[in-house]
């Protein structure tokens, strides 16, 4: 690879055919072909083999394949066969759905792609970082992740965080001069930026010399390729629950084996019987039930705008107590308009739509929002401005628009030379122009002195601090105590409008940068913009949901602290109007931020390390933090926090990075809509596992007790693996994927602590269970008959009333708010009870099935019956759950 550290930034840009221009679109596309896409080889991906063999591997596979090699052993061939097909079923199922997973992962992991500002064919354009090329000319800023190796050709403070590959935390500040030693080390190369690497600062435009593989990451990539996937707590929790299965199976095969052979059954039949059995407690169907489940329900999340890049945060969303929310953009539109201009003696309204006619002394103020201010305006399809950028700069550029003023005009006669760029700690920006011979001194009823005019936008509260001057009707005064407090008190009544408030001012430079000085000091403050910015439609009803379901919305925002509080109070966030700032956490000491914090939820003029402080203490106080944020210095509150959401349209990369889900529509509706999703999750997999345990409990109570009743074993081996792949396998299914109920966003959220399953859970399963056993056996009883055993129809009406109370079980399982019967709100559900009960059907009835289950035919009365057992089981298991939803809801009242 060449030493491009060593070339100047022209021979880069001449060595790899790129103008000032950039690339033409049909020189990228051969470039394209030759480099390929911008990415690393697939890593981290799980090799389908090693998939498959981890499935042929678990605990509840390796019973199965056991109690077949003992079956094969005992020359039981038929079994030997349907255990191994049971194996591979489940096998093959679970390698599906988890290669399924893998992929629909893979898929959305891909999905966020960063795009990236490339100058081609002489204009900028956002380019899919995918499809960089070498040569390509990249436009930096801070938050990006660097997309590709390239070269620096521009720096305004660009300073880059290059962790990811030297382990070096502190952000390098980067400069456009060659170096001079080849083989330098890759942290001191401070004319390249590296490709996995974040902007930590300022701006900057950069040549790509190298792209995917052929970049410094690249060549590690491979060291990368083993992340161990882990599993998440809910599936380490099933996993336990599996292992306790398989005991408890083991116990109830010894159970069964001593019993049958106390009542003089041959020992070789009654230990296949036992192996059964033991292979009916365990549900084999769970671990793929699991892993479609979260997988099914993470693209059902991406449906709704929420996108999932950690599998755990599927689960986990379900535990949420609080949502800690941005306002700009996530509670509100980010639409943000310009409709009042304030010049100390003037106040200019701008109503929307209507074109204005400002007077000449606005022209100062408009044209520092505008000179000062990194966003483009296009024309629309319908001829409406577009803005590309920042929304607020944005704002003002289309207020400069409407009194007349053009930026690029304006530029040329007040060229950019030097810049400050905005961060949300100083909450302001700084640019700095030179004044050409060209300007006229008229233009801005302001006639510059010095060579150099610098514009600084930002929060009034922030200008005040180091503005000594106010500029009035063409004239400067000094800043004196009143007029500072005058300026406050309008700033105060444009916020508690809801308007962000932005002020502007300027100052004079005999030089373009201030000598270690800062620029921005002695500045004349030239007037202050109100911006309104609407509440998103959705995000009122949201913010309700939020609260019957027990999650309590927080506003966390860089505003000022009555624009938050009017809109707080406007979208009903919380009953307390009292806003915090920034300044007032930094003042309390621990104990009254804890106290703080469970009082107060709206926090203003926050700075990101506040952000953390916050999530900390919600933490600590043992709340499930959902926290939003945009910024480059989020990322450590975003890790912090339970669920850590970014921005889809507005968020840095490097916020991305480190969530766990982005909102793609940037709407705080969306993530509660993903918290809905995440309590689906939860109940269809309790709801799993409550159907299968019953059941199972039901069959070795049946199997235990014929014995103990004077009857023979009640079902062969055969019969009862039947019935288990049916049960557990098929409606297992079905029940995996029903919709939300109708009270999952009126219940408090589950505790992540809590066990798997509660004690009400246990108590159904228990009597599900004995339910099903005391119907089934019921039946057994009435068909029994002594004096003649040959007739076996007794076994057939157990082995029906079984499979029929199971196939009623899952139907009163189903999900509370929809009839049982419901096709619409879950297909696949219906689809699986019709399978499960024609093959139930046919193994009574279908004549080659016979050599299999040798299961006499019942009369269709008697067919009837067997039914009957299901719509019993099916009606107690509803009124249970109707019973404990009206307790709940009494109790609510
Ligand atoms: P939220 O946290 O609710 O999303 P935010 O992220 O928009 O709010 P910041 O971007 O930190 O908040 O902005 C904080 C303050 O900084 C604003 O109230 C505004 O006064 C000022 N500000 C915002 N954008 C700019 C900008 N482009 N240039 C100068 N000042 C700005």
């Amino acid at each position: 690879m060449e030493n491009w550290h060593t070339q100047s930034a022209e021979a880069t840009k001449e060595s790899l055919g790129s103008g000032n221009n950039g690339l033409s679109s049909s020189e990228a596309q051969k470039r394209l072909a030759i480099y390929g896409h911008n990415e690393l080889l697939d890593r981290g991906g799980k090799n389908p083999l090693r998939m498959l063999w981890e499935q042929f591997t678990q605990t509840m596979v390796l019973i199965l394949i056991a109690a077949a090699v003992i079956s094969a052993f005992l020359g039981k061939d038929l079994e030997t066969i349907a255990i191994m097909a049971i194996v591979v079923l489940f096998g093959v199922l679970g390698f599906v759905q988890e290669y399924r997973a893998e992929k629909a992962m893979a898929a959305l992991k891909r999905m966020v792609v960063p795009t990236v500002r490339a100058r081609r064919n002489g204009s900028v354009q956002e380019v899919s970082a995918r499809d960089l090329v070498p040569g390509d000319i990249v436009l930096l800023e801070a938050g990006n992740v660097v997309p590709a190796d390239m070269r620096v050709l521009e720096s305004a403070n660009l300073r880059v965080q290059e962790a990811a590959l030297t382990g070096e935390s502190e952000a390098i500040e980067k400069q456009t001069a060659a170096l001079s030693k080849p083989d330098m080390p890759i942290g001191d190369r401070t004319n390249m930026v590296y490709l996995g690497t974040n902007v930590a600062h300022g701006r900057g435009v950069a040549l790509v010399v190298g792209t995917g593989m052929q970049t410094e990451l690249g060549k590690i990539a491979d060291l990368l390729q083993e992340v161990e996937t882990k599993q998440t707590p809910l599936q380490q929790k099933l996993d336990q629950l599996g292992k306790l299965l398989a005991i408890l199976g083991f116990v109830a095969a010894a159970m069964m084996l001593i019993l049958g052979v106390l009542t003089g059954e041959p020992l070789e039949d009654m230990f296949l019987t036992a192996v059964s059995l033991a292979v009916a407690v365990v549900p084999e169907g769970l671990p793929a039930v699991v892993t479609i489940t979260l997988a099914i329900g993470a693209q059902r999340m991406l449906t709704r705008h929420a996108l999932m890049r950690k599998l755990p945060a599927v689960e986990t969303l379900g535990s949420v107590t609080i949502i800690c929310s941005d306002k700009t953009g996530t509670l509100t539109e980010n639409r943000m308009t310009v409709t009042t201009v304030n010049l100390q003696d003037e106040v200019i309204e701008f109503t929307p739509g209507e074109s204005i006619n400002a007077p000449q002394k606005a022209n100062l103020a408009l044209a520092i929002g505008m000179l000062c201010n990194d966003s483009l305006l296009s024309t629309n399809s319908d001829g409406e401005p577009d803005i590309i950028g920042d929304p607020t700069e944005g704002a003002l550029l289309i207020a400069a628009n409407r009194a007349g003023m053009q930026k690029e005009k304006l530029e040329e006669l007040l060229p950019r030379v030097h810049e400050q760029p905005f961060d949300s700690t100083r909450k302001r920006m700084t640019t700095v122009h030179k004044v050409t011979a060209a300007f006229p001194s008229d233009a801005l009823q302001f006639t510059p002195q010095a060579s150099y005019f610098a514009c600084t936008k930002g929060a009034v509260d922030s200008l005040l601090k180091i503005a000594d001057k106010v500029w009035i009707n063409g004239q400067t005064e000094p800043l004196s105590e009143e007029w500072h407090e005058q300026l406050l008190q309008t700033n105060n009544q444009l916020a508690q409008k809801g308007m962000r408030v932005l002020g502007l001012a300027f100052r004079e430079l005999q030089e373009p940068a201030n000598h270690g000085n800062s620029i921005e000091d002695k500045l004349t403050f030239a007037g202050m913009v109100g911006i309104i910015d609407p509440p998103r439609a959705a995000v009122k009803s949201a913010v309700a949901t939020c609260r019957t379901a027990g999650i309590r919305p927080i506003m966390i925002t860089g505003d000022h602290p009555l624009t938050a509080a009017a809109i707080a109070h406007e979208l009903r966030i919380t009953e307390n109007p009292e806003a915090l700032t920034g300044e007032m956490l930094n003042n309390l000491s621990e104990a009254e931020l804890e106290e703080v914090v469970s009082r107060v939820s709206i926090y203003a003029r926050v700075s990101p390390e506040d952000k953390l402080r916050i999530v900390e203490m919600l933490q600590k106080k043992g709340d499930i933090v959902a926290m939003t944020g945009d910024g480059v210095n989020d990322s450590p509150a975003l890790k912090t926090a339970n669920i850590g959401v970014a921005m889809g349209i507005t968020g840095t990369d490097v916020a991305k990075e480190a969530s766990d889900m982005v909102l793609l529509d940037d709407n705080f509706a969306t993530i509660v809509a993903a918290v809905e999703e995440g309590r689906v999750i939860y109940d269809n997999l309790i709801r799993f596992v409550k159907f299968s345990l019953g059941g199972n409990l039901g069959k070795v109570l049946v199997m235990l007790c014929t014995p103990l009743l004077g009857m023979p074993i009640a079902l062969t081996p055969l019969q009862l693996l039947w019935l288990n792949l049916l049960t557990d396998g098929l409606m297992g299914l079905g029940l995996g994927t029903e919709p939300p109920e109708a009270d999952t966003m009126n219940r408090a959220p589950r505790s992540p602590d809590s066990a798997l399953l509660s004690k009400k859970d246990i108590a159904y399963i228990s009597w599900s269970g004995v339910l099903i056993a005391i119907i089934t056996l019921g039946m057994g009883i009435l068909y029994f008959d002594p004096t003649n055993p040959e007739d076996l129809r007794w076994q057939t009406m157990i082995f029906a009333t079984l499979g029929f109370a199971q196939i009623g079980n899952a139907f009163g399982l189903r999900a509370y708010g929809y009839t049982p019967f419901s096709f619409r709100s879950n297909p696949l559900f219906i689809l699986m009870a019709v399978l499960t009960f024609g093959l139930q059907l046919a193994a009574i009835y279908a004549p080659f099935l016979d050599k299999f289950f040798g299961l006499p035919a019942l009369t269709l009365s008697e067919l009837a019956l067997s039914m009957g057992a299901g719509v019993v089981t099916m009606l107690a298991v509803m009124l249970e759950t109707r019973f404990y939803k009206k307790k709940k809801a009494t109790n609510h009242n």
